[in-house]
């Protein structure tokens, strides 16, 4: 299947102040496909001056923009949810390109459309508190947007997370300026049309396409800029967090990265359990940071769990991302193949032999096999790998790997279980399957992590409901971080 677009059809340029631009020095970079090697688009580069003037702009925006009311900002988000809506399949071609993510699965479109539509109507619910618990006096703490949002977003759900990022921040009265992933601008520079189409005003949302330098960087040392948003890796969340200390001590959010633990006890529906946690495991060829990729089941139905794990996680068919028959694409790029590669080496190493389905891909072929075809051969495909009894202590079992490698060990008590799955930097998602409640909402309130599934796992979460890590690493607030609180209040509601 050859590419669906032309080069010159894509919209390559910055967003900025409500226009589209070239870069101020002309600076362009080239996105390929994971699974041809072909060229996709030649994108303009931010420069320092362009990140400079998007934020610039965004400040000039921020007093209109806050001063409407939520209804008036709703109406651009409802807009903007039926111009998403509508661009379902355009999404998906450009994201399955830029990643070779499969138009099979892509349902980006209606789920973040529907977060435009949940913040057109959420903007009432910035209310603060009242106290009159100090004598002689009436306090109350106002929720204010905070001004000028830096988001910057990974590649592996770009429609999505950049749903995430404005929606909030425009409900809020924010103005925002976003910085999309190097490896998949594409998505993110069509939602700029989008938002251009739905009429905002000028510079109350930008769009920048560019690496971490200079733009990821400038954004998080910047000034002006009240609060960065930030998804991607710890290391970067790191780079960013001591930027914006250095500078303004802009407030953070970090989403980072995720070792997911789903615990199976005996009484659990196996099948159900073998088939949630393979889904969670094959949404996006494994590069999700809520995959559950850490499972541990109770020994008593290890063997029946992990045949009938096995059977539905190998029963894939690898392809054309375009092709709607396809099911697992190649991973993102060369950089995440010989990281998985990498990992699946050190696995082999931990376990001393080599398992079933853990077998190091060689590097595919970096001749462009389009209209010879001879498909098969291209791209950056790695098999659906499953590990079992590696040491808890072994770096593939500790590091989040982004592909479709599972860990899958045993535990013959709840408290192993839980002592198992809490020994982590990561605290994103877990999940339990048992049909006993109580030990159900036991395991719940034991597992150190920001969102628990009981009998479901990743990608479930609820719309209404924060979602975002626990523990030393991982900090995500929702909606109403984007608003300062006055008084002493916000220390305790930042620690909720
Ligand atoms: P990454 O950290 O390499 O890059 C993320 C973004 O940061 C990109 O836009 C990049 O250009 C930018 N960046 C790089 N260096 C920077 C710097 N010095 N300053 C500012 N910005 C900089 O991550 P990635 O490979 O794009 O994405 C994969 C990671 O994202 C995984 O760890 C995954 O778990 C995580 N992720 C987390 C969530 C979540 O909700 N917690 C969701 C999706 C992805």
């Amino acid at each position: 299947m050859g590419l669906p677009l032309a080069v010159n059809e894509v919209e390559n340029r910055l967003y900025i102040n409500g226009e589209f631009v070239p870069s101020s020095d002309g600076k362009t970079f080239t996105v390929k496909s994971p699974y041809s090697y072909e060229a996709v688009a030649t994108v303009y580069e931010a420069t320092e001056n362009d990140t400079n003037r998007a934020v610039a702009a965004a400040k000039a925006a921020f007093p209109a923009w806050s001063a409407l009311d939520p209804h008036e900002r709703g109406a651009y988000l409802s807009r903007l949810a039926t111009l998403v809506r509508d661009s379902h399949t355009e999404l998906a071609t450009l994201d399955a390109l830029c990643m070779g993510r499969p138009v099979s699965s892509y349902f980006d479109a209606h789920y973040s459309a529907n977060i435009y539509d949940h913040y057109a109507q959420a903007g009432f619910d910035a209310k603060g508190q009242t106290s009159l618990n100090t004598k002689g006096h009436m306090n109350f703490t106002l929720r204010q947007p905070i001004g000028v949002v830096g988001a910057i977003i990974p590649w592996n759900v770009p429609v999505v997370l950049f749903a995430h990022k404005v929606a909030p921040a425009l409900a809020a009265g924010c103005t925002i300026v976003l910085k999309s992933s190097e490896k998949a601008p594409l998505s993110s520079l069509k939602l700029a049309s989008l938002i251009h189409a739905a009429g905002f005003p000028p510079g109350t949302v930008n769009v920048l396409s560019g690496f971490g330098n200079p733009s990821g960087s400038i954004l998080s040392s910047h000034m002006d800029v009240r609060l960065i948003n930030f998804t991607g890796s710890v290391a970067t969340g790191r780079h960013v967090s001591a930027a914006a200390a250095r500078s303004n001590l802009k407030k953070v959010i970090l989403e980072l990265g995720g070792k997911s633990p789903a615990l199976i006890f005996e009484d659990a529906d196996i099948e159900q359990a073998s088939t949630e946690t393979v889904m969670s495991m094959r949404l996006l060829s494994g590069q999700a940071c809520i995959a559950n990729s850490r499972i541990y089941v109770q020994k008593s139905v290890a063997p029946a769990f992990l045949a009938a794990f096995r059977a539905k996680f190998e029963d894939v068919k690898c392809g054309d991302p375009l092709d709607p028959a396809t099911t697992q694409g190649p991973q993102a790029d060369g950089i995440q193949f010989e990281r998985i590669n990498h990992y699946i080496a050190l696995g082999n190493e931990a376990m001393g032999k080599t398992d079933a389905g853990a077998k190091q891909q060689q590097p595919p072929s970096t001749t462009n096999s389009h209209g010879n075809g001879n498909s098969k051969t291209s791209g950056f495909f790695i098999p659906p790998t499953i590990f079992t009894s590696v040491p808890e202590s072994a770096p593939s079992m500790r590091d989040e790997i982004f592909g479709p490698v599972v860990h899958i060990n045993t535990f013959a008590t709840e408290a192993e279980a839980v002592q198992k799955a809490n020994d982590t930097e990561f605290g994103l998602y877990a999940s339990v399957y048992t049909r006993d409640l109580d030990r159900a909402m036991r395991v719940a309130r034991a597992l150190e992590s920001g969102t628990v599934g009981i009998n479901c796992t990743s990608p479930t979460i609820a719309g209404d409901m924060p979602f975002g890590g626990e523990s030393l690493l991982l900090f995500f607030y929702s909606f109403f971080f984007y608003f300062f609180f006055f008084f002493f209040f916000y220390f305790f509601l930042y620690a909720v």
